[in-house]
């Protein structure tokens, strides 16, 4: 079955709450969350005038496509009453597919591996405790490699 990696994040109201809840809804509707990393926090990036982020990463087994598990994680972005304002605004809950098996994929609405994830310590980190070793198809480095050369310097602080 596809092993599918997922982003959670949120900066606004009781972050846990929201992504214990996204936790729910994705066991419900995309498939078995087979190991969670433990949640990161971080001060807000690009746009750094709101609440830190709380983050967290997922393994998933899915039988969906990927333009399924899109479609199930922007409704249940919707559920959870995300408001879509900004580019990088502040939201109560953000899901992005970071990896889908070493699928390479670009269409208008798609893009995986994620395009940023090796940009951002922040989804680095919680992917590093889970699979240090899995291989970027693209850039063709480990994850525990692409951390050594992340340039990125906001700091991301285990939260417990
Ligand atoms: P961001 O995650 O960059 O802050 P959004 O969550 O608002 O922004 O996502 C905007 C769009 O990005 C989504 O509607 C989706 O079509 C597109 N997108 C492209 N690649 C991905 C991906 N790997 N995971 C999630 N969304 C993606
Ligand atoms: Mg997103």
């Amino acid at each position: 079955m596809p092993e599918l990696y997922l982003l959670l994040g949120g900066n606004l109201g009781n972050r846990t709450a929201y992504l214990q809840q996204a936790r729910e809804s994705i066991a419900a509707d995309v498939g078995t969350i087979s190991r969670s990393s433990g949640l990161y926090e971080t001060a807000a990036w690009g746009k750094t005038d709101q609440p830190a982020f709380l983050n967290q990463v997922l393994e998933v087994k899915t039988e969906l496509t990927p333009e399924q598990v899109l479609q199930r994680i922007n409704a249940i972005e919707h559920e959870l009453g995300r408001i879509r304002q900004e580019h990088w605004g502040a939201r109560v809950i953000d899901i992005d597919i970071l990896f889908y098996d070493s699928l390479v994929l670009q269409t208008q609405r798609l893009t995986i591996p994620h395009p940023q994830l090796h940009l951002r310590r922040f989804t680095l980190m919680p992917i590093a405790e889970l699979a240090p070793e899995l291989v970027h198809p693209v850039l063709g480095q480990s994850i525990s490699q692409l951390l050594k050369s992340c340039a990125d310097k906001l700091e991301v602080q285990i939260y417990t």
